[in-house]
């Protein structure tokens, strides 16, 4: 079950960082580490920080994109120290960890933490279903990258030995199924197409209009088939949009 709980570092400028993210999931017995673009590739320093968790970093992925390292996934989960612009469905770290918990069984899920220097962009946090905040001092909120996959983690597993224990049923409906991040990010790109065919959207000045259409459907979480009709409406429009060129 927590091999399917995936933590993603994006653009982690400090090697050790790196290490000791490895060594804060294995003590909460996970092991999936994807890094996404690491400024400096593992070293001696992350080896060092890892400590026990050697095997958790030798196992890292590297991909180039954070597209790449949640494709596969259905439920994305996005850290961040403070709110941003444009606001989304926030989960407090309790709930995140319950949340993925309750899912694991059905797909990958993600954990994605952002840069030393400024967090995650928010193209980056728009690519997520929920973003997890740790309520930290309010003047002084930001914690060390690993520090805060520390405490996340924690959650995890605090979710996960509870369901072992039995103490709170999985709160899903059984046959929901939800599309995978990959099917999710064909639908938005097909989405702009259609709305530049129809001049909804003007591609030299697109403004916030995605953004909003991807917080819109992220917060509602459309199921796969839900998903199949949202595609073939625009599959639709986009026939009539060729009628008429
Ligand atoms: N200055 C950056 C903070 C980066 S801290 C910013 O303003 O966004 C590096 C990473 O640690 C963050 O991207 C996030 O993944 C995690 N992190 C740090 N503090 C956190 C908090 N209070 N809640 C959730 N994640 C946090």
């Amino acid at each position: 079950m927590l091999e399917n709980i995936r933590i993603v570092l994006v653009n982690t400028s400090h090697p050790g960082n790196i290490g000791s993210a490895a060594r804060a999931m294995k003590t909460m017995g996970l092991s999936q580490l994807v890094l996404v673009n690491p400024i400096t590739a593992p070293d001696g320093k992350s080896i060092a920080l890892a400590a026990g968790a050697g095997d958790v970093l030798a196992n890292a992925k590297t991909v180039s994109t954070l597209a790449e390292a949640v494709a596969d996934c259905g439920l994305v989960i996005g850290t961040s120290a403070r709110s941003r612009t444009l606001s989304w469905p926030m989960l407090e770290p309790r709930g995140c960890g319950e949340k993925m918990i309750s899912e694991v069984s059905k797909y990958p899920v993600a954990l994605v933490f952002g840069r030393e220097n400024n967090g995650l962009s928010n193209e980056e946090l728009q690519q997520c279903h929920f973003h997890v905040c740790i309520p930290a001092n309010p003047d002084y909120s930001s914690l060390n990258l690993a520090a805060a996959v520390q405490t996340l983690c924690y959650e995890v597993r605090m979710a996960y030995l509870n369901l072992s224990r039995g103490q709170y049923p999985e709160n899903h409906p059984e046959d929901t199924e939800y599309p995978l991040s990959e099917d999710l990010e064909g639908f938005y790109s097909h989405l702009e197409q259609t709305l530049i065919k129809t001049n909804f959207i003007i591609a030299k000045h697109p403004g916030m209009v995605m953004a909003k259409l991807r917080r819109l459907y992220n917060r509602s979480r459309p199921e796969t088939q839900e998903l199949n009709i949202l595609r073939g409406i625009l599959a639709s429009v986009d026939k009539i949009a060729k009628e008429r060129d």
